[in-house]
């Protein structure tokens, strides 16, 4: 684990080691699948850490059994998404908002 990693790969592989992913996020992935809502690509197993789940109404405690709330994004998409910056803060709080 030598291989310098960005930042936001960073954040990502502390945050993924550091905690259990989130109960939404697997749910989610279940739901809708390991497919970005956006750009359609597919994802596996191995990859299944670049797709992150988007909260529609932008509210991250609003967290519908049924997924209604929730859209499988890939980290690209959601930065689109998120274009004024506030993946970082989605990232940031993924875990505890
Ligand atoms: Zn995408
Ligand atoms: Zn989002």
């Amino acid at each position: 684990m030598d291989s310098p990693l960005s930042v936001d790969e960073a954040v990502r592989e502390l945050k993924r080691l550091g905690r259990p992913a989130s109960p939404y996020r697997e749910r989610s992935l279940k739901i809708h699948g390991l497919l970005c809502a956006k750009c359609a690509r597919e994802f596996d197993e191995h990859n299944r850490q670049l797709l992150t789940v988007h909260h529609k109404d932008g509210n991250h405690h609003n967290n519908p059994p049924d997924g209604s709330n929730w859209e499988n994004l890939c980290v690209y998409c959601h930065e689109d998404e998120h274009s004024r910056g506030l993946l970082g803060d989605y990232l940031a709080g993924d875990q505890n908002e």
